[in-house]
């Protein structure tokens, strides 16, 4: 009897076995990498779909859309190089990284004041450069030592110009040797000036302030304004030209220093471009000149592009000094700047700067200061 009871519980042990397993299987959902499978009993059903892929792209490895595994890793961005205008961008899926370059001119930290159209500023300035001074009196001495040629400063002057053929000269009944320290002592004694003078050239300098009672140093400040600022494709006396605009600035400088005159010292530059090389325009150190063409072009780039017909041309006038019912006398001189420039380029610069700057080369900004005045030229 008893071993009738285990063969029933076999049998029906071996029924629950043929039917699979449980009353009801417990399926989960196939994955990429198994298929529909019952969590009871492990039977599955169907077939393994595998992944998904989707490409790898600049920032993300290959990864399945479905699972999210991924293999390898992200391409990386294939970036252009980042320009004033544009920060760089991907190649491959036009994402932009990072930012434009900074502009020159706010990378540089330059110091001064921009001009609004119709408002008066103060334009403070030298009245004249030393080297004016040098190259006046040198004039004068060649003259009165009946000597000619091209000298660099007064001590090229005595030691090659004056003294060039013999090794001594007489100062107070005695021969001393032709050297600068000697010509120092000798001029310096004759002219009654003192000081502790590093070359013959501050020694002249200083006997010419004192005797001749000028100020070498001395300033003014003048008025500027931007009177008029147009920009336009074409006109009567402005020939259009496909991809340019004209720019064109109308400045005017009062003065009001008769006895003294009034000079301004003015150029141009680019607020993007910082100058690698150092130096704007073509003329050398020390005979620098705003490169105004007037005939000839000159190249801007702007936006990766380089427009090689640019114009930069200047006109200037004054009114001569006039004296009002009051006696007050004034100058006013008008200087008119004709910009040929790539279309919507707001890169150009133009300043006023300290007239003792003249013949500097504007290596980046270096003759500009906080009273230099900026107008750009948007
Ligand atoms: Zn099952
Ligand atoms: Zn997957
Ligand atoms: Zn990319």
């Amino acid at each position: 009897m008893r071993k009738k009871i285990v063969t029933g519980m076999l049998a029906v042990s071996l029924v629950f076995m043929m039917t699979g397993c449980c009353l009801s299987h417990d399926w989960q959902e196939a994955t990429c990498t198994e298929p529909k499978t019952c969590s009871k009993c492990g039977e599955t059903e169907g077939e393994v779909s595998g992944h998904t892929w989707e490409e790898a792209t600049c920032t993300a490895p290959k990864t399945c859309s479905v699972c999210g595994e991924t293999e390898g890793e992200a391409l990386g961005h294939a970036l252009s190089e980042a320009t004033y205008w544009e920060a760089a961008a991907c190649s491959v899926c036009g994402e932009t990284v990072g930012d434009v370059l900074a502009p020159a001119f706010e990378e540089l930290g330059v110091k001064g004041q921009f001009m609004e159209v119709g408002e008066t500023y103060d334009y403070s300035t030298a009245l004249h450069t030393r080297q004016e001074y040098i190259d006046m009196i040198l004039d004068d001495f060649k003259e009165r030592f009946g000597v000619e040629g091209d000298y660099a400063d007064f001590t090229d002057f005595f030691m090659e110009g004056v003294y060039g053929d013999v090794d001594s000269f007489e100062i107070d009944g005695e021969m001393v040797a032709v050297t600068e320290e000697n010509l120092m002592r000798q001029f310096s004694e004759g002219f009654g000036v003192t000081g502790n003078f590093e070359n013959l050239t501050e020694v002249f300098l200083t006997a010419f302030e004192k005797n001749a009672g000028i100020d070498l140093d001395a300033r003014i400040t003048a008025r500027a304004t931007v009177t008029d600022y147009q920009v336009f494709d074409s006109d009567e006396t402005h020939e259009g030209k496909e991809g340019y605009e004209w720019k064109t600035v109308e400045m005017q400088i009062e003065y009001d220093t008769p006895d003294e005159g009034g000079n301004v010292f003015y150029g141009y530059d680019s607020y993007y471009i910082k100058d690698e090389e150092g130096g704007q325009g073509d003329g050398e150190y020390g005979e620098y000149e705003p490169d105004w063409d007037n005939e000839a072009t000159h190249t801007v780039s702007w936006k990766g592009q380089d427009y090689t017909e640019c114009r930069a041309i200047l006109t200037e006038s004054n009114t001569g000094w006039v004296e009002d019912a009051e006696g007050n006398s004034s100058l006013t001189c008008t200087l008119k700047f004709d910009f040929l420039y790539p279309k919507g380029y707001d890169g150009g610069l133009l300043y006023l700067s300290d007239y003792k700057n003249r013949g500097v080369r504007p290596d980046n900004f270096a003759n500009t200061d906080e009273n230099t005045l900026f107008f750009r030229l948007q």
